[in-house]
């Protein structure tokens, strides 16, 4: 499963950089307080369970890093071609 996963079309991201793109995007400081939730599941997004980032109907999508949201968010990318 993993190695179908398109990582390609996930935005990499590493701690050192995190807080640079969010800053970037203007979600830091909702990030630091655990105000960001999961796209799917609507866990509180923290460092720890980030899984990817990205952009849709002009707003930032945030996905944890459960199996579930992370293949729900690997269907999504597919069926919606959702370019980051
Ligand atoms: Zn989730």
């Amino acid at each position: 499963m993993i190695d179908k996963f398109p990582k390609e079309k996930i935005r990499a991201v590493h701690d050192q950089d995190l807080e640079k793109l969010l800053d970037g995007l203007g979600i830091l400081g909702k990030f630091k307080h655990g105000e960001l939730k999961c796209k799917f599941c609507r866990s509180a997004i923290t460092f720890d369970n980030l899984h990817s980032i990205f952009p849709q109907s002009g707003d930032i999508k945030l996905v944890c890093d459960s199996s579930k949201c992370v293949r729900t968010l690997s269907k999504l990318l597919r069926e919606e071609e959702i370019s980051l």
